[in-house]
């Protein structure tokens, strides 16, 4: 028996493992987070154990006869490396990119990003996580001087008096989560849900608010508002914590509550029943997820949010304040070691001259060496095989052509590179479109640390060795920094790479350098900052914040709508998201049998069917400037009658999305686009 982590989303579940012959059986174990209990995703996680999906050699696909064929792995290692070798000879070092993904291990996130910048000496490394939850990430850097998701455990938030909930789903998506919700209503606290569909979250809320998508800003600058109107803004924290103030003040006070029900369709009287609410509590939560995030504007929601949130005195009082509820399994430690476009390990900028010297001297190299800012995801998948961009692309932990916004378009671009090599358990999508295929392990074959939506560090424990064939992706990056005789140490033991990982982020902003493998399995995972010496930091801003002067920032923002306006052709809102059953781009789980997989459906109102003459289960088209897609009606009440909603799980959803990218997060919009549907 193995006791370990779920693989999939950012609660990081503990489980037991156990060997029953071949088999390999899922039980619940006592975690703090969880408490035992585990969604249907996670029950089934071992599913993929023994499939005949399990990819378990090295294949090398011919570009003139499409055929693949069998490689050995010294094979396939020395084509990538000497092609690797031929590009950067000819075009420089940034003819090469790599892509990495928010469900990767922290000690790969940390090899990787190091990997590109030292043997590659490329600048051109970024990661599926931007599309995540960087909008919640440039919002808190801005605000707190850090961005960590939640600054508190999650459990705090039974204890709280007001939970606001904006763009999350948190019933269906980790519905062991939702438990804390319900103990906060047990204890007298209420729970406000704001989304474009009323979803199981939804139904758990004494007050719930659904705008029109992409209007979650004017809606908090409305509550805003009001909070100031009636006296409620804590003046002495703003005086004694914060910066800033006085300009959101000034611009919030044009938006009356008429005004927010125009530009939100979300009813003047119950934006005053919000405001109404915050005001009388003493303990405000306030949590933002992707509904609210994956926007063109969406570091400016968020910012608006949290001034909210600053506004009530809430941010690092006991039981309050501001957290974002982040997507992937490592959606925070994969931002934080360096295979952010902009970023070294430790959570340091890359362009910061002292965080360069730092890791230049744990890796063995000339800081001058290091590359600068690389392209952020989406903007570097547009310039693939272009003349000024990459012509390789090394993807590890992402299925880019389901995943990415304008998806159509971003498979053209992977088309037009010299070479695409793809590290994945299965033939994914992508994976069916390069050149070079790597069989790697999945959670349960490796070991490595994850870092959880609460900052959280955990370790997963091997519990089972991985099929005859397969390598780790610690190996491939081994195997390939050695072939292009790369300075610097490349170990494949995670706990040597963690060791390395913790001196690289030592002094940083997520200092992970008094953690140790056996602090989390003694102590059920440690919070960063955790400096060598400390007991981690599970609760953040009793004291300070982390700009120089110790205040927040309250930052001024305006509301200027989704990048792309309904319009006669396009008369309606799509907007996507997930299902309880899916996750992320479905590679694992629409592969595991135990696990409903319905495909892709439309979700519409009956007022909207029977506009367009669509029938329950009948298909329906949906249409935006960049693509169609056809998939069964699903008519249902809880959605607005001018929106309409596709799961993002399977091919098809994000042919439709927008590629327009929030100028400071570089996040695509992927929650709101001019769309039009016909029966
Ligand atoms: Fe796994 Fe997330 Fe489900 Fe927990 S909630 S079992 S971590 S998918």
């Amino acid at each position: 028996m193995t006791d370990t982590h779920c693989p999939y989303c950012s609660l990081q579940c503990g489980m037991t493992l156990s060997r029953k012959g071949p088999r390999l059986e899922v039980s619940e174990r006592s975690f703090p987070v969880n408490e035992g209990a585990l969604c249907r995703k996670g029950w089934t996680a071992a599913g993929l154990r023994g499939s005949r999906e399990r990819l378990t050699t090295p294949m090398v696909r011919d570009r003139v006869t499409g055929e693949w064929s069998a490689a050995t792995w010294d094979e396939a290692l020395d084509l990538i490396a000497s092609r690797l070798e031929a590009l950067r000879d000819e075009h420089g070092a940034d003819a090469n990119a790599v892509f990495g993904g928010g469900g990767l291990t922290n000690e790969k996130a940390y090899q990787l990003g190091k990997f590109a910048r030292v043997a590659l000496g490329t600048s051109q490394i970024d990661y599926n996580g931007r599309w995540c939850m960087s909008s919640a990430a440039s919002a808190g850097n801005q605000a707190f001087g850090v961005d960590r998701g939640l600054p508190f455990p999650l459990a705090d938030i039974e204890q709280t008096d007001v939970c606001v909930l904006v763009g999350s789903n948190l019933a269906e998506t980790m519905p062991p989560a939702a438990r804390h919700l319900d103990r906060l209503r047990e204890n007298g606290g209420k729970v406000v849900v704001i989304d474009p569909r009323l979803t199981p979250t939804g139904e758990r809320a004494d007050l719930f608010l659904q705008p029109v998508p992409g209007t979650d800003l004017p809606l908090a600058l409305g509550v805003l508002h009001l909070l100031d109107a009636a006296g409620a803004v804590d003046e002495d924290y703003i005086a004694e914590r914060t910066t800033g103030f006085e300009d959101v003040r000034r611009s919030v006070a044009a938006w009356w509550p008429e005004m927010v029900e125009r530009v939100s369709g979300v009813e003047a009287s119950q934006v005053r029943e919000l405001a109404a609410l915050l005001a009388n509590a003493e303990k405000v939560t306030v949590l933002t997820a992707r509904g609210a995030e994956q926007h063109a504007q969406g570091t400016a929601t968020v910012l608006a949010w949290l001034n909210v949130a600053l506004a009530l005195g809430m941010p690092g009082k006991a039981y309050a304040g501001y957290g974002c509820l982040t997507g992937q399994g490592n959606g925070q430690g994969g931002r934080e070691h360096g295979q952010k476009a902009d970023q070294l390990p430790g959570y340091r900028m890359i362009d910061d001259p002292a965080a360069r010297a730092h890791v230049a001297k744990v890796w063995g190299v000339d800081a001058a060496s290091i590359p600068g800012k690389g392209r952020s995801a989406y903007e570097l998948l547009d310039a693939l095989g272009t003349p000024k961009g990459p012509k390789s692309l090394l993807v590890f932990g992402s299925n880019i052509v389901v995943s990415a916004p304008n998806a159509t378009h971003i498979a053209s671009r992977l088309a037009d590179l010299d070479l695409l090599v793809v590290a994945d358990m299965v033939m994914s999508e992508t994976a069916a479109l390069a050149d070079v295929v790597l069989p790697v392990t999945q959670w349960a074959e490796e070991t490595g640390t994850m870092t959880n939506l609460e900052g959280r560090v955990i370790l997963r424990n091997q519990a089972i060795s991985a099929p005859d064939g397969v390598k780790n992706d610690l190996d491939i990056i081994t195997g390939l920094a050695t072939r292009l005789g790369a300075a610097s140490t490349w170990p494949t033991d995670p706990a040597t790479i963690f060791d390395e990982l913790r001196a690289a982020s030592q002094g940083g902003k997520a200092d992970y350098s008094g953690i140790t493998y056996d602090r989390i399995r003694d102590e059920d995972g440690v919070f960063w900052p955790c400096p060598e010496g400390s007991e981690g930091t599970p609760r953040m801003f009793a004291e300070d914040f982390f700009h120089a002067d110790g205040r927040a920032r309250f930052i001024d923002v305006a509301h200027r709508g989704p990048a792309e306006a309904p319009t006669a052709d396009y008369p309606l809102h799509l907007t996507t998201g997930r299902v309880l059953a899916q996750y992320q781009s479905g590679a694992q789980t629409r592969r595991i049998k135990d696990l409903p997989d319905d495909g892709a459906f439309v979700e519409l109102h009956p007022l909207l069917a029977d506009r367009v003459g669509a029938h329950d289960g009948d298909p329906v088209v949906v249409r935006t400037p960049r693509g169609e897609m056809k998939a069964p009606a699903r008519i249902v009440t809880t959605i607005r009658p001018d929106t309409v909603f596709v799961p993002f799980h399977w091919v098809g959803a994000n042919k439709l999305t927008n590629d327009a990218l929030d100028p400071s997060s570089r996040m695509p919009e992927f929650k709101v686009c001019a769309a039009a549907v016909s029966a």
